[in-house]
């Protein structure tokens, strides 16, 4: 695997075998077991090698041209190279690439346009809300007062009805739209008028759906929210990392929100590491990724709904999914477990309107790989017989490395 063979990893290896084991390790396990953490994807070996840089040495408070340390002329070049990618790729005003995580991006935003104790409106946790979006457990939820919309029972679609009435009725702040988990496009022009009739700010938190903005496959929230925060590291398949797009008018409000309000030194070799995965996006192959990630999500969606699932909202836009595999006689956290034990790797998430919890997957990683719309139903049924107890646990981990191990994430 090229990734292993560099030069890094043989001087790792040589000064400390115990760590450079651990990371082969971690490699082999993402290599022989089936990725389907909606969250994840396999960065490329440019972005890796960019994240292994010398520019993991440097200093660099502040902004390109008024930094507070010396040396910064060269790593200036390449945070402005970064801001000018993503401001083309998502037709942003302005772009701050210093967010060290989608969090961070969020605090931020809070920062630039809220006030200790103002009011939120959010989509509620138990339907999809991110910890940002007023968890007791978070900054969020201590320091502004969230009100919650929701979605449908019966559809599973956000309420926007709701969201509007509980809008008029609480005059918030702000209106945060985005989901750790919700399948399906979000309305942006919906939410604008809502925050539009009361004024409100609208800030979208597109960690999830930002990669597939960035490839032409889902709607872009830039021309309609104030403020857009957004991972590098999802769909976009960057480095660990956020980002903040906003308009010329709130450029200076965002920036000093991130730094010095919020963070310390800028990770250089990160912001790096995100213009590589820019260029990469901006490439027409990267429309061609994205198109595939959303077909496989619905052929995987159809096909665990016909092995009984029950998947939310009948499918998915986007390259993710949830689904109660209640149906199959298992619930959400023993299903993980199981799957686990068999090689497939996801995540448990809430289920709106449902005690237990369910399974959320997606298919951004297992696209990178080489998997297609013909691989999805092998997915579903290999994951169907683990659930129903019928296989056992060990035969389906064989076939798993089977199928996993032809389509190696670092080919060569
Ligand atoms: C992933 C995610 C975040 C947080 O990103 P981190 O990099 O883990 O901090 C925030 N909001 C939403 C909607 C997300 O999906």
């Amino acid at each position: 695997m090229a990734v292993t063979r560099t030069l890094e990893a043989d001087v790792l290896r040589r000064q400390d075998p115990e760590l450079a084991d651990i990371l082969l390790g971690e490699l082999d396990r993402q290599s022989t077991t089936l990725q389907l953490n909606a969250a994840e994807n396999f960065t490329s070996p440019a972005v890796l090698a960019a994240l292994g840089s010398a520019l993991a040495n440097k200093y660099a408070e502040g902004y390109p041209g008024a930094r507070y340390h010396g040396g910064c002329e060269i790593v200036d070049v390449a945070e402005r190279l970064a801001v000018e990618r993503a401001k083309a790729l998502f037709g942003a005003e302005h772009a701050n690439v210093q967010a060290h995580s989608g969090s961070s991006a969020v605090l931020a935003a809070y920062a630039a346009l809220l006030r200790p104790g103002d009011t939120v409106l959010a989509l509620g946790l138990p339907y999809g809300g991110h910890l940002t979006h007023g968890s007791p457990a978070n900054f969020s939820g201590r320091w502004f007062d969230f009100v919650p919309y929701g979605v449908d029972a019966e559809t599973g679609l956000i309420d926007y009805e709701q969201m509007r009435l509980l809008a008029r009725t609480h005059r918030p702040k702000a209106i945060v739209c985005g989901s750790i988990a919700y399948p399906r496009h979000i309305d942006y022009a919906a939410f604008r008028e809502a925050a539009d009739e009361v004024g409100a700010y609208l800030i979208a938190d597109a960690a999830h759906p930002i990669g597939l903005v960035a490839g032409k496959a889902a709607p872009n929230p830039v021309p309609y929210a104030d403020v857009v925060c957004a991972t590098t590291h999802k769909v976009l398949r960057g480095p660990r990392g956020g980002m903040v797009l906003c308009g010329a008018e709130l450029a200076g409000q965002v920036d000093r929100a991130v730094f010095p309000f919020t963070q310390g030194g800028a990770q250089m070799h990160t912001i790096a590491a995100k213009a590589v995965a820019f260029g990469e996006a901006a490439a027409p192959e990267f429309g061609g990724y994205v198109r595939q990630v959303v077909a496989n999500a619905r052929v995987l969606a159809a096909a665990l709904a016909a092995e009984g699932l029950a998947v939310t909202t009948g499918g998915t836009d986007t390259h993710l999914l949830t689904a109660d595999p209640a149906p199959l006689g298992v619930d959400g956290r023993t299903a993980r477990a199981r799957l686990a034990a068999a090689g497939m790797v996801l995540d448990c998430c809430a289920l709106p309107h449902a005690d237990a919890r369910g399974l959320r997957l997606g298919t951004a990683a297992v696209t990178t790989q080489g998997m297609g719309e013909e691989e999805m139903p092998r997915i579903a049924s290999l994951m169907a017989g683990v659930l129903r107890d019928q296989v056992e646990g060990k035969q389906v981990r064989e076939k798993v490395r089977e199928l996993v191990t032809a389509f190696p994430p670092y080919p060569g």
